[in-house]
């Protein structure tokens, strides 16, 4: 069965490994630096005041090992473009959840690399709005719609700006989602498109690929 790796184990990647499960998904590797803290508890709802201080990848871990039988390798790092191939060697797919935009350009890049074989959801959301983009093997790519990542003074991450618990279970259970679709091979609306959730509703930004994008090879 396919390794998916969850980057990031907190608002998004909590309910995104939590509906891998759900549907089926046996085998996981979840990679996160940080420890679980209070002001994080309103929206990565399964940890609770016990887990304050407790990295998190090892907390989702034992959740996903006790309640589903999961298997799970657990890394505690932040990915980056530097030790993205190292970090998840041996693995077919990627939820992509962190709160780090230059990850995400790292996971889109590790997923468009020649043979594409590979599938990555790739998953942000801030304030009231969320979004989500599948990549897979013969898809555009999250560079052929934004091309770098933004300048860091620029971005403006949940630890600033806050976020609202339940956008992030809607986000991170629809960004699972789209890449169960993509592992069965039924892909769904996320495949090379911006799926943009806010309160008026869900967009959806169907993304051409860009001739001069790495993704064409
Ligand atoms: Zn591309």
């Amino acid at each position: 069965m396919t390794r998916v790796a969850v980057v990031g184990c907190g608002g998004l990647g909590v309910p995104a490994a939590w509906t891998l499960a759900l549907g089926g998904h046996k085998r996981f590797r979840l990679i996160d630096a940080d420890v679980v803290e209070e002001s994080n508890l309103h929206r990565q709802v399964l940890y609770t005041t016990l887990d304050i201080g407790q990295p998190k990848a090892e907390r989702l871990a034992v959740l996903l090992r006790d309640q589903f039988g999961a298997e799970v390798e657990t890394v505690a790092a932040r990915l980056d473009e530097e030790n993205a191939s190292a970090l998840l060697d041996g693995c077919d797919a990627v939820l992509e959840g962190s709160d780090d935009a230059l990850a995400k350009f790292a996971v889109n890049d590790w997923a468009v690399t020649a043979p594409r074989t590979r599938t990555a959801v790739i998953a942000a959301a801030i304030g009231r709005r969320g979004q989500w983009f599948a990549v897979t093997p013969a898809s555009s790519c999250y560079r052929c719609l934004f091309e770098a990542p933004p300048p860091p003074e620029s971005l403006a991450t949940c630890a600033i700006a806050g976020v609202l618990g339940p956008v992030t279970g809607q986000v991170g259970g629809s960004a699972a989602l789209a890449l169960l679709h993509a592992l069965a091979g039924k892909p769904d609306a996320a495949v090379g498109a911006l799926m943009r959730l806010s309160p008026r509703g869900l967009l959806r930004t169907a993304v051409a690929a860009a001739g001069d994008c790495r993704c064409r090879g």
